[in-house]
């Protein structure tokens, strides 16, 4: 499968899950574009490493993804955008009447409402290339719940109906649009979640590791940024076109309990 000639835009892109997915398309052949809302030495050099590693051309462009207008400037500043990854996400982990308003506001904003502004922003342009994918990071927990992350879980829902939407409104144009579903992944973004959940249940490191998260992804294993890339590479492929409007998880058999 090749990418050559596609760009990628990967927001929130300069750690974890969506760098991954920066690496395997670039491998793939595809231009990427990374994105976070920090503007340092390192998010630029992490754009040349792949470029140099890959052959590829790799930029990075600052834009906060819980602001409108630098959603759709993302957009406008890649100079092409091919396959949109929206990716960019946080977490905050809080029983529902002691969970911030600020934090629940931040997390539709960054987790839901960016998909939307850079679909909107994205898909004109696709639609005039005549391809376009768009791959809406999601989760699990888009499918399923767990306590004490009300924003995280309606935000993750709700990027699945708005993959369901994007998937119909564009079926009878050669754009697909789908969510890919990861069970855990170890990033920072779960790793941060591990201290409150030691103390939480007054357990180690390995104890919230095996008995808390990988207790409900019945591989016990963590997936990979890795795999997670090349899923997001394979719905980018030929062999994909039909496939829209869906969700793909990676998740370990967590779904199928
Ligand atoms: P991570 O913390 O490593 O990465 C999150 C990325 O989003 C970072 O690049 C960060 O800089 C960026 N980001 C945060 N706020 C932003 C903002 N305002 N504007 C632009 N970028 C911003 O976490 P991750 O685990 O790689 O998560 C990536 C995505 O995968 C998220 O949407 C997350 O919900 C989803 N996910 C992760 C897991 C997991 O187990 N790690 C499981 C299911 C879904």
């Amino acid at each position: 499968m090749s990418l050559a000639g596609k760009t990628a835009v990967i927001t929130g892109s300069n750690s974890g899950i969506g760098l991954g997915v920066a690496r395997e398309l670039a491998k793939a052949g595809a231009n990427v574009v990374l994105n976070s809302f920090t503007d340092t030495e390192e998010d630029h050099a992490l754009a040349a490493e792949i470029a140099k590693a890959t052959g590829v051309d790799a930029k990075y462009v600052q834009a906060d993804m819980s602001k409108a207008d630098d959603c759709r400037r993302l957009i406008a500043a890649a100079g092409g955008c091919d396959i949109l990854v929206n990716n960019a996400g946080i977490q905050h982990v809080a029983p529902v009447q002691d969970f911030p308003t600020g934090k629940w506001d931040a997390i539709i904003a960054i987790n839901l409402s960016s998909a939307f502004h850079t679909i909107a922003a994205a898909v004109t342009g696709m639609r005039e290339k005549g391809y376009g994918r768009i791959v809406n990071i999601a989760s699990a927990h888009g499918l399923t719940a767990s306590p004490y992350k009300s924003a995280y879980v309606a935000a993750k829902h709700g990027i699945v109906g708005l993959t369901k939407t994007i998937g119909l409104e564009t079926a009878q144009e050669p754009i697909t649009c789908n969510a890919v579903c990861p069970g855990y992944v170890l990033t920072p973004l779960v790793e941060a979640q591990i201290p409150d959940t030691m103390k939480e249940y007054n357990m180690s490191r390995e104890d919230v590791i095996k008995n808390v998260m990988l207790e409900r992804q019945p591989s016990k294993e963590f997936a990979t940024v890795e795999q997670l890339g090349g899923t997001v590479a394979f719905l980018a492929s030929d062999a994909a076109a039909q496939i829209t409007g869906t969700t793909i998880s990676v998740d370990g058999g967590w779904t199928a309990l």
